[in-house]
């Protein structure tokens, strides 16, 4: 099944320096929590958010098994992020197509 790359997996461990991010929790990670569930239906409606940074937390297994209900994400809050990186990547590329059209910008 379609998960989080291993970018997003590498650069979650940096910023939580591979501990639990359960408050109180010194355990090292053991696996990576989608706080918007990954189904089919979520994989569909918030294909950018899904398995963004914006919707992963490593836990320990303890933590995975008792607490991931503390790090849920609801449905607004992802339509709020995945309209986010829609219009991220919108900017991105009109502004690539911006930099094609106007060959010249870059004498000013
Ligand atoms: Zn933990």
């Amino acid at each position: 099944m379609e998960t989080f790359s291993n970018e997003v997996k590498q650069a979650i461990i940096f910023a939580q320096h591979d501990f639990c991010a359960m408050k109180d929790c010194f355990n090292q990670i053991h696996s990576i929590h989608h706080k918007l569930r990954n189904t089919e239906f979520n994989r569909k409606n918030f294909p950018l958010f899904i398995h963004s940074p914006f919707n992963a937390v490593r836990l320990c297994s303890k933590c995975h098994r008792d607490y991931s209900k503390h790090f849920e994400v609801t449905e607004f809050e992802a339509e709020m992020y995945e309209e986010f990186l829609n219009d991220l990547i919108l900017g991105a590329v009109a502004e690539e197509r911006a930099n094609q059209d106007c060959p010249n910008g870059e004498e000013n």
